[in-house]
């Protein structure tokens, strides 16, 4: 198959065009080019696929390239669609037979995401496998006004600087200018990070580089840590720097806490990972910085527990010095959820739920599983790192563990975490609040409790 070119990018060769069709996906360019179509005066002159409403192409030929690509999520969410008694992603209804879920319909940043939640849970459990990152964008991030949500395509203009929002109007374009004027440059950073991870296909052929030195032994380990995080932080101008710092924060964030929490001379360490997906599974290579950061270890075991686990393949090949070290490494992988996974047999040292965002399907009243999860969590008498997106959502993650759990110690406060990542995440979520921002990153907060 012939690879399209567009602007700034040469035809891509036949793997790496069905990649893309898997992973890249902005609603304000052509699925199969990347064109973004603006005329002169800055409208957007995509044409929208009948169907589902949520594709666009520079013209016909493109789309019917990518219709073996699109057909099965094209009729899927036209039905599921349909039976919510909606016709478009901005949830115009057809009909009030649908007397519950009321909240979607309304027309407001809450309606909104709840209606964009709903169709994608929806989706994703009558196609009967998870959505690949491009599916899932598309019912995430649909083309509309910043502001008023409006999907009229012909009324919207592009932020030709970013490609990440549209405005239906000046005003609307004038309204979001303080906020988005902040946005705007780590959004263009987003875009530009989804495109060249593409182009450089191989999620995994980054170099993960902090190789066990011969003085390990000798130098503060904690030390070495901030000062490899400094040079990843001296880098954040490129886009290889942008995604170590999301790749690294996980066991950078780990490490950090088992020195605070004192277990940093354990022989014997074992955590388990909860919730644990993406972040946690891509780049696997990454976990064997933990062997590098705590040269005490003998024994060392990794535990990933959650739904999305199984999609990912994980290996670890270790290095000539952590071969030698004759470390005992165990992993472990499950895609259940915790609670019904719980080992009785061992017993974790640390628990983490990186990007937890216990709260988050509370207020979507989607079927909420940390309710019987984190109970369960606090029975192990061990402690629980937790890392969110915001402070905001941190403090609410914690009030979650409170609320459900009495007597909880608190070991570490809300905190900023000094390992973050620094790598740009849009927020899907559409605020009220025209303040807050629309940028996010992960493991940017943290708290630590147990029982
Ligand atoms: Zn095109
Ligand atoms: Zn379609
Ligand atoms: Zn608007
Ligand atoms: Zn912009
Ligand atoms: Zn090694």
């Amino acid at each position: 198959m012939a690879g399209p070119s567009g602007p700034g990018s040469g035809p891509l060769p036949a793997d790496k065009q069905s990649l893309k069709h898997l992973a890249f996906f902005y609603a304000t360019v052509c699925a199969v080019c990347d064109d973004p179509c603006l005329s002169v005066d800055g409208l957007s002159l995509l044409k929208t696929c009948g169907g589902c409403h949520l594709i666009s192409y520079c013209g016909e030929e493109h789309q019917k390239q990518h219709w073996k690509f699109h057909k099965e999520m094209c009729i899927m969410l036209k039905h599921t669609l349909k039976k919510m008694g909606a016709n478009k992603i901005r949830g115009y209804r057809i009909n009030d037979d649908l007397e519950e879920r009321n909240d979607m319909f309304t027309e407001n940043a809450f309606g909104f995401n709840t209606y964009r939640y709903y169709l994608y849970f929806n989706v994703r459990k009558q196609i009967r496998r998870s959505l690949s990152t491009a599916e899932s964008r598309m019912i995430l991030y649909p083309r509309m006004c910043n502001i008023c949500y409006s999907n009229d395509v012909k009324q919207l203009r592009v932020c030709s600087k970013c490609l990440c929002v549209s405005y239906c109007s000046e005003d609307h374009k004038e309204k979001d200018k303080d906020r988005h004027s902040k946005d705007c440059p780590e959004l263009k950073v987003c875009f530009e990070i989804d495109k060249s991870l593409l182009e450089a296909v191989g999620f995994g052929d980054i170099p993960l580089s902090d190789p066990m030195s011969a003085d390990f032994l000798q130098t503060s380990c904690l030390e070495k840590i901030k000062k490899y995080s400094e040079s990843l932080l001296e880098n954040l101008g490129t886009i290889e720097g942008r995604v170590l710092t999301d790749v690294m924060s996980a066991p950078m964030t780990i490490v950090h806490t088992v020195y605070s929490l004192d277990l940093a001379s354990n022989k014997v360490l074992s955590v388990e990972l909860v919730g644990a997906g993406g972040f946690e599974m891509q780049y696997f290579e990454k976990w064997e910085q933990l062997l590098h950061w705590l040269p005490g270890l003998e024994k060392l075991t990794l535990t990933f527990v959650g739904p999305d686990v199984g999609d990912f393949e994980s290996n670890l090949k270790l290095c000539g010095s952590c071969i030698s070290r004759n470390v005992d490494l165990k992993i472990v992988r499950s895609s259940q959820l915790y609670h019904e996974f719980i080992n009785v047999q061992s017993r974790p040292d640390l628990i983490v739920a990186f990007n937890a965002g216990f709260t988050e399907n509370i207020q979507s009243k989607i079927k909420d599983t940390w309710k019987e999860t984190i109970p369960e969590i606090l029975k192990r008498n061990c402690p629980l790192l937790v890392t969110s997106y915001t402070h905001k959502e941190s403090k609410n993650d914690l009030s979650r563990v409170q609320g459900l759990v009495k007597d909880v110690n608190v070991i570490m406060e809300c905190q900023k975490n000094i390992f973050s990542a620094s790598k740009p995440l849009q927020d899907w979520e559409q605020h009220d609040d025209e303040t807050v921002p629309q940028v996010y990153y992960k493991n940017y907060y943290l708290f630590t409790v147990r029982s």
